[in-house]
């Protein structure tokens, strides 16, 4: 079959005619419908410091890839929840049953989880080998296009709805502008949050975060009093939640300040360096804050949720697809992520020209 392959440690992958997937007993083969390209992806490709401890030179060649819809066509001797035939996508942390979160029912964050397409062959190829665990079956209802990108949306899914599910009517600022914070966006305004205030970057991109319900867009790089600005729309309390999608020391300062007594800070977005300073007496302790950290999605709530906001038609993700390409021309797709000022939010690829022919059309 042919894949986008990580070949060599330096920056780039190529692509190859690679031997199929064979299925272990408890894996599904999963022909490719469509699969789309990931801000960890981008980091394997060009090989950063991350990449460099995290996979290492030795564990190349690799796939690349983890955001996947497409059809199962093989299954294992003892598969049991699904079945040839089934339209799946892939949740990508692939959790072990035997750690302590596990057994809490926090299958997200497990000691000796492993993640797809960092630790396993990933999806930018025809096929993909998925252990039927962490398969899930989608919704017909959902394009592909829109089933592949239902990993990035559930981090955005919890972040927005947190532990408790408790977003409507509530105020939001949402800092960041790459693709998981404009699907934020969306999730929010479906789920009743308001004011929405979005603070990022890139016009491209902030003119995304409005098509998906922002009530107020705020320049992370102009000179402008955003902290006073948000305190002047809310009542001067500040906003109920605030959904960190930047990791810039800027973003957490911001963010702390803006953030209401009481109220609740979602953390995703990953410091270039790390410890990072905040104000922790502040920020934190005396506000009575709340800080939740996302790593992933709960699985398997959130993937039933987005499942469903999605196939009734409620929430709209088609703003944030910007590019199409097929899976040979995955090149193009790694540039314009790569591409700063931003001009690209969510790039999907496919294997098949038909599909990719299909998708197109679907679009207009
Ligand atoms: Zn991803």
């Amino acid at each position: 079959m042919k894949a986008v392959v990580k070949t060599n440690p330096g920056i780039g992958a190529e692509f190859l005619d690679v031997e199929n997937p064979k299925p272990g007993k408890r894996d599904a083969i999963v022909k490719v419908q469509a699969t789309s390209i990931c801000g960890t992806d981008v980091h394997i490709y060009e090989w950063n410091e991350w990449a460099q401890k995290r996979i290492g030179k030795d564990k190349l060649p690799q796939v690349l890839g983890h955001e996947v819809a497409g059809e199962v066509c093989e299954v294992g001797s003892d598969v049991k929840k699904i079945k040839t035939g089934d339209y799946v996508s892939a949740e990508t942390h692939i959790y072990d049953p035997r750690d302590l979160t596990a057994l809490l029912g926090q299958f997200h964050i497990g000691e000796r989880m492993k993640i797809l397409g960092v630790d396993t062959d990933g999806a930018f190829a025809e096929y993909i080998k998925v252990p039927e665990a962490v398969c899930w079956i989608n919704d017909r209802a959902i394009p592909p296009e829109i089933a592949s990108i239902q990993e990035p949306l559930g981090n955005a899914t919890y972040a927005v709805l947190g532990e408790d599910n408790d977003v409507a009517g509530r105020s939001m600022a949402v800092i960041g502008d790459g693709p998981i914070a404009l699907l934020a966006i969306g999730v929010a305004r479906t789920c009743g949050a308001t004011p929405i205030f979005h603070i990022g970057k890139y016009d491209f991109n902030m003119e995304i975060g409005k098509k998906m319900g922002s009530d107020h867009q705020l320049y992370a790089n102009k000179e402008f009093d955003r902290v006073g600005y948000i305190r002047d729309h809310t009542g001067g309390y500040g906003v109920d939640i605030v959904l960190d999608m930047a990791g810039s020391p800027q973003a957490l300062e911001e963010g702390f300040k803006v953030l209401r007594r009481g109220g609740r800070f979602t953390a995703f977005g990953i410091p270039a360096k790390s410890p990072l300073m905040i104000d922790y007496a502040d920020g934190i302790v005396f506000k009575g804050a709340q800080v939740h950290g996302i790593s992933g999605r709960k699985i398997f709530d959130t993937w039933y949720r987005v499942r469903n906001l999605l196939a009734s038609g409620r929430l709209d993700v088609s703003p944030v697809i910007t590019h199409l390409f097929t899976l040979e021309d995955y090149r193009k797709g790694f540039d314009l992520m790569m591409e700063r000022p931003r001009k690209s939010a969510k790039i999907v690829l496919f294997p098949d020209k038909d599909e990719f022919e299909r998708a197109k059309e679907r679009r207009l």
